[in-house]
């Protein structure tokens, strides 16, 4: 964006100050539109990965139990994948589970001595997979989101962040975002709209990390392009595993970029009359 600059100097030197506010305007309406940029990567070189959500429920625990809901879900993804789709990543919904967490008892007290093992103990056992994406969503931790190295990102309901020009409007989806960042091997990097700085609501990656997510997410063997997804869907569909290949053109509408691709997943689903 840093771009930009010399041109909105020279143009507010040589412009009505009328035309300057357009022309502040419109940049701001291209930075925003440029939160969901596609650098150049089309539908079909999109990588999907699987993300499994889990909606952490606790009776006896208001600390723990989540308000989510399916339509808040479906939401926040749609808007985390706007940020990815930055880097041409796509993150598909594997499965939503709302289910209670284990180890609920004294929760908060264990959570104060040590948060990661507090954290991980409440993660339902029957609902772990090593061939996905997970975030834990639940009421309240410490931080506004945390990733354990392979064993799942966790996050508040309850995440506050501080607003900067450009940046999401609203925290949870730049939370789980910028947690998806940590698991995609992405550090900390502290300019103000980055979607890598802490506790802000930037959501920009630059071309070092864009290049890094992509080796990141590549490296796992169950994350395929969108035209790898599409052709085996095809395939599952010639051989009448309508429902498999249905699985794989609605894993395929996640996209949020148009291409033929996504035009073509769209139309077999309505054609299955879904
Ligand atoms: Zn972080």
């Amino acid at each position: 964006m840093a771009m930009n600059l010399p041109c909105l100097h020279r143009a507010a030197r040589l412009v009505p100050n009328a035309l300057v506010v357009g022309v502040l305007a419109l940049l701001m309406l291209n930075r925003a539109g440029a939160q969901e940029s596609t650098n150049g990567f089309v539908a079909a070189d999109f990588l999907l990965a699987p993300l499994r959500v889990h909606l952490l429920t606790a009776t006896n625990e208001p600390a723990i139990h989540t308000r989510l809901t399916s339509n808040d879900v479906v939401r926040i993804l749609g808007k985390v994948n706007r940020v990815w789709a930055q880097a041409g990543i796509t993150f598909y919904l594997e499965s939503l589970l709302t289910e209670p967490a284990q180890n609920t008892s004294d929760y908060l007290k264990r959570a104060k001595e040590d948060e990661r093992t507090a954290l991980l103990a409440l993660r339902p056992k029957d609902s772990l997979a090593t061939n996905c994406f997970h975030v834990f969503y639940l009421r309240q931790i410490q931080p506004n989101g945390i990733y354990f190295n392979a064993q799942g990102i966790f996050v508040k309901d309850t995440a506050r962040l501080r607003p900067v020009e450009g940046g999401l409007d609203e925290p949870l989806p730049r939370v789980t975002a910028h947690e998806l960042g940590h698991a995609l091997t992405l550090a900390h990097r502290q300019n103000a709209t980055n979607l890598l700085a802490s506790g802000m609501s930037g959501g920009w990656l630059d071309a070092v990390e864009i290049a890094q997510a992509r080796k990141a997410v590549q490296h796992r063997p169950w994350v395929e392009s969108a035209s790898a997804m599409l052709q085996r869907a095809e395939a599952l569909q010639r051989e009448n595993k309508s429902a498999e290949a249905r699985e794989l053109y609605r894993r395929l509408t996640h996209v949020p970029v148009e291409g033929d691709v996504v035009r073509l997943a769209r139309r077999r689903l309505e054609q299955a009359g879904n």
